[in-house]
């Protein structure tokens, strides 16, 4: 199914160009792929849209919980198990949270 499900989302702040990566990304409804739920940034509280999204896997091993090593990881960062910061984010705030 298409636009639906988890992402892996990578975020830079428009206003003061913090970076930060989230494993809870998702669609804003399945009828609009490509249009996620924003974050907001941590330092200046602006809400920003994901610049980059993946398929929520890790790229070294295929797994969605990641079974690489602590070196493998080190490599490439992307990490599926990443903690939510559902007070930055948008789909959490809005009723229906990413975690239940
Ligand atoms: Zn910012
Ligand atoms: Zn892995
Ligand atoms: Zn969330």
């Amino acid at each position: 199914m298409p636009g639906t499900g988890r992402r892996y989302g990578f975020f830079r702040c428009t206003n003061c160009r913090a970076q930060w990566e989230s494993a809870y990304v998702f669609c804003v409804s399945q009828w609009s792929d490509g249009e996620y739920y924003e974050q907001d940034c941590k330092k200046c509280n602006t809400a920003c849209s994901p610049y980059k999204v993946e398929k929520l896997k890790c790229s070294k091993c295929g797994q969605s919980v990641c079974v690489c090593s602590r070196a493998e990881k080190a490599e490439r960062h992307t990490d599926p198990n990443k903690p939510h910061r559902s007070d930055l984010c948008h789909k959490c705030q809005s009723g229906s949270p990413c975690m239940d």
